[in-house]
């Protein structure tokens, strides 16, 4: 299980959402059989829609993220609760490309940069918010972050990072999100520029044995933080046999009877290795 931790400055200036998604990420890996760099591209995707659907107030919201970039890996999307649950789904998740010039996986590269991050917010009454900004770098974390300035118009600081070994498994992943208040005074924005600075990158805190609270400790180290709350995440997917009915019935009339051709029909869920069975009576009684 992930756990997700978030602390806030003693003057309430300053909020930062650490995650520790090493098993997310690793349901990801098993779930869409995703190569390396698709693991390190959806597991970033899902540990920030994770971090901003934390952000969520009511119980019912949720969020989702949409990035279509135009890379070979297609279109990622992933859709977290207000408790940082998450599921998420890539087009092609087997992409073979080199290392980029770092030495590390190419995310930007699976992406791609022609395109667009798309967030929309389901806050359970009427039209859902959405909003929507050109990819600033395909890497995912400084996508996030220009969406919070310009859509949101909340300065912020994200990092994100998905450490994959040799045999596909993930050995660490995680992410922190820094939001800056209106308010925040520039000593506070000192102190947050300067930690940035010297901190390593989440996988090696991680890998150092740092949990989500040290890290969103650290990360305001100088405020005087406070941990404001500390929950339990997975990867979750809240799929049902009737929400795979509405799918099939949105095929139409002449699909559902192709369908019933066949004695049962099989439908697996997008987001999660659930197989559902629809027989030949069940199919064609969705009709219209
Ligand atoms: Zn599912």
């Amino acid at each position: 299980m992930g756990r997700i931790v978030r602390t806030i400055s003693e003057d309430a200036s300053v909020v930062c959402s650490a995650i520790d998604g090493r098993d997310i990420a690793a349901r990801i890996e098993e779930i869409h059989k995703t190569s390396a760099v698709c693991t390190a591209a959806l597991g970033r995707l899902a540990l920030g829609a994770s971090l901003l659907g934390f952000g969520l107030k009511g119980e019912n919201d949720s969020l989702t993220m949409r990035l279509a970039g135009g890379g070979p890996a297609g279109t990622l999307i992933a859709v977290a609760d207000s408790y940082g649950n998450v599921k998420a789904y890539v087009q092609n998740p087997v992409v073979e490309i080199p290392l980029n010039s770092v030495g590390k996986l190419d995310v930007r590269g699976a992406v791609g940069t022609d395109g667009t991050l798309s967030v929309i917010k389901d806050l359970g009454m009427g039209e859902p918010y959405s909003g929507q900004i050109p990819i600033v770098s395909g890497e995912i974390a400084e996508d996030i972050t220009s969406y919070l300035a310009t859509s949101e118009q909340v300065p912020s600081v994200c990092a994100l990072g998905v450490l994959v070994n040799p045999d596909l498994t993930v050995a660490q992943a995680g992410g922190f999100l820094i939001q800056l208040l209106p308010f925040a005074p520039e000593p506070a924005i000192e102190a947050i520029e300067r930690n940035i600075k010297e901190m390593q990158s989440v996988t090696q805190l991680l890998s150092q044995g740092m949990t989500p609270e040290d890290i969103a400790m650290r990360a305001l180290e100088g405020l005087n933080p406070n941990v404001l709350d500390d929950f339990e995440v997975n990867y979750k997917c809240d799929c049902t046999k009737e929400r795979v009915e509405r799918a099939l019935i949105s095929l139409g009339n002449d699909q559902l009877d192709e369908l019933a051709r066949d004695e049962v029909t099989e439908v697996k869920c997008h987001f999660c290795d659930k197989v559902y069975h629809f027989s030949r009576e069940e199919v064609l009684a969705l009709k219209k």
